[in-house]
Order: structure tokens, then sequence, then C-alpha cells
């Protein structure tokens, strides 16, 4: 097996992973014509990533009567290593473990209030390592990613600047690989809903996607020829402040009509909570009210998508995006409400006037979990030799533990 380190072998080793990703079960034939390597050199690595769990034969499939000798196609294992995810909300923890592409195995949520800093890693700290053991059941775990919003810099491991959790410059991944032992990659929500997009969702996205992300905070990502942007600092992505033509709640950088102070959950719950619509100010409680039937409820969602719809259209302008992705709870559960931020996109961009441009995360209802663990996965993609080579070390460690 090739050794982690040697460029050609690893850029080799993750060509032929990739491919088995984007077009498994797969012949080892075609992984050569689509890759521009050897047959040679594929069987090779394929021999490599089949050790480390990756990759796994699909005999059952094999064309029976074929002219020469059948080829036997190969796939992702979707049995094999596992890894693990946390999405850091406002006010919940949301953790998965996820295979190789991109699949929930297991899921879970912890909710919290009036935590901030520091101390909203808490939660999510204290129930993972059981977590973890519990659902992997004995399958490796390869690594763990964590997202949250705001000013995320994946290369430090912290969360610059995140307003509503009270964080700024909060490690991240240092407490988180302290508690799992794992190698952990963090990143902004946004951008990782983007990357889950381009590397398990539409083909389209990995030309170009942008992404909106509507929930307590407002994020955008947009990603072009595969690669999620990040800029300078990592600090792409903050929409927080796009004026989208509205009346509406002053926002606290002292002007009005800024996307997050008319559009975010919070910014919604506030209002319903003010119209006398639900108690509380959970924009969930919203959602429910109007799927019951709540005309007052209906209405305070739908005024929500077409301004959500009328920022997705200032975006679609300046990117031009194969695809634009909108992650808002209510379009999430209820199509109607998909639809009229599509055709508020239609009717307001200047170049685009076609609704089905703009469409939901792949993953549905399960898009925070997935992504959670992307910045994992994409790691493992990147670089499948060096993943399997940590997974090597974790087991070493666990061995001397025990
Ligand atoms: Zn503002």
């Amino acid at each position: 097996m090739s050794r982690p380190g040697d460029g050609r072998r690893d850029a080799n080793a993750a060509a032929v992973l990739r491919a088995a990703l984007d077009h498994g079960p797969v012949a080892r034939g075609a992984i050569a014509r689509l890759s521009g390597l050897s047959p040679a050199a594929v069987s090779r690595q394929f021999v490599g990533l089949a050790r480390l769990g990756l990759v796994r034969e699909r005999p059952e499939l094999s064309v029976a009567g074929a002219v020469g000798r059948p080829q036997v196609p190969v796939d992702i294992d979707t049995d094999g290593p596992l890894v693990g995810g946390l999405h850091l909300g406002v006010s919940a923890a949301t953790y998965c473990l996820l295979d190789l592409r991109g699949g929930v195995v297991a899921r879970g949520t912890t909710v919290f209030t009036g935590l901030s800093g520091d101390a909203a890693l808490g939660p999510a700290l204290d129930v993972l390592p059981g977590f973890l053991e519990r659902h992997a059941a004995g399958r490796p775990v390869l690594g763990f990613g964590a997202i949250v919003g705001g000013w995320v810099d994946p290369g430090a491991g912290t969360v610059v600047r995140h307003e509503a959790l009270g964080m700024c410059g909060t490690p991240l991944r240092a407490p988180l690989e302290r508690a799992l032992g794992l190698p952990v990659h963090v990143d902004n929500h946004a951008r990782a809903i983007a990357l889950s997009e381009i590397l398990f969702g539409r083909p389209a996205a990995r030309r170009s996607v942008a992404h909106l992300f509507i929930g307590n905070v407002v994020d955008a990502a947009f990603g072009i020829a595969g690669v999620v942007h990040h800029g300078p600092r990592s600090a792409a992505g903050d929409v927080a402040h796009l004026p989208i033509g509205v009346r509406g709640e002053r926002c606290h950088c002292g002007r009005a009509g800024c996307l997050h102070a008319v559009a975010s959950d919070t910014a919604l719950a506030a209002r319903a909570v003010r119209d006398g619509v639900v108690p509380e100010p959970d924009v969930r409680l919203l959602v429910d009210a109007a799927a019951a039937g709540d005309g007052r409820a209906d209405r305070l969602l739908r005024d929500r998508a077409r301004m959500v719809g009328r920022a997705a259209a200032l975006l679609t302008d300046v990117l031009n995006p194969d695809v634009v992705i909108v992650t808002e709870i209510s379009s999430l559960l209820n199509p109607e409400y998909h639809a009229v931020m599509a055709e508020e996109l239609a009717a307001r961009s200047h170049i685009c006037d076609d609704p089905s441009r703009l469409v939901p995360p792949h993953a549905g209802p399960a898009v925070l979990p997935v992504a959670g663990g992307t910045p994992a996965l994409a790691a493992l993609y990147r670089d499948p030799l060096r993943a399997g080579a940590e997974r090597s070390d974790l087991t070493l460690r666990q061995v001397g533990a025990c």
C-alpha cells in the first residue's frame, strides 16, 4: 500500500475514491477511463482503499455471460467506516453518524437555553462520546465534522464571530478533539451545506452553486468548479446586512431592511409573538401553527418566504449559479413555501426567470446532520490515505487504552 504523504499516490487514491463516489457501482476499467489512470494503477489504489475499508467489490452486480472475464463493479463501502458530525445552533446541538455517502446512520438533538461562548459547546461535549460509541456499534469512526453559523475559520479551528452564541475567537476544534480523540474538521454551516451538495447532491452543483441559509443567523456560501469559496480569513458568506428593499425592523447595525433583521428565524419569531400568533419566540411553533391551519401563521411564513426569495434573487444576479439552494425550516417541511421563494426569485432576478433554479438542499429535513459530518467526509475524499492512517492511529490508541 502507498504511504500517506506520497503526493502522486495520494492524488491517485483520491481520484479512484471520487470516481467510485460519483459513478459507483462502477467497473475498474471505467474508473481508469474516467480518471485517466492506467488500469494497473486503478487496481493498485483499489486494493489500498479496500484495505482501509473505504471501497468494496459488488460481485452480485457482475454481468453474467459477458464476453471475456466479467468485470466486478466496485463502490464506496457504506457498511464500513463512519464519520460523526455536529451542528451547533443558537439553542440546539444536532449530532449524527454518517456513512461514507453522507447517509444518516444515527442522529440526535440536545436543546439548551442561555448558554454562550465556550459554554454553548458544553451540552454537545457531554453527550457526544456516548452517542458515538453507542451508535457506531463497533464500526470505525474516521473523523468528526463540526459546523456553526457566523464567521468560522476552518484553518484555526475557531469561531471568529457569532454574536447570537456570544462567540468571539472561540475554539471549536480543540475541545472536540480532546473529548472525542478524533480528527475534527470545522466550518461555517452554509459552506458545509454547499459542500454537501457538491459531494452528494445534484451534479449541476459541481459547476456552480449558491446557498442561502435562513435560521437564527443568516449566511451564504458559493462554490465554483467543485470548490466552496472561503476567501481571506475565511470570512466569505456574511449576508446578515444585505439590504433587501423592504421596510421592517431596524437592524442593530443602524440601518433598516437588513436581511437578518427582517427574515431571520429570530426576527420572524419575535414578530409572531408580537402579533399574538404564538406564545413563545420559537419559529417551530409558528410552522406547527401554520400546518394546523392558522391563517395568520401561514401569512407570516409566506411573507418571510418572499423576502428570502428577494435575497436569493440578489445572489443569483451577482453569481449566476447553476443551482441556488435555500435552507429554511418552513420550506423544508412544506413545498408550498419553497414555491413562494422560487417564484419570487424568478420575478425579481434580472437574469433568471426559471423558478426551478431554486431548490431545497438534497438532504431535505436531514440537512443539518448531513452537513455536520460533511467537513470530515470532504477531508476523507480529499486525502483518503491520510484519513485511513489517522483511523489506524486512533485504533492503536484505543487498543493501548484498553
Ligand atoms: Zn444591518
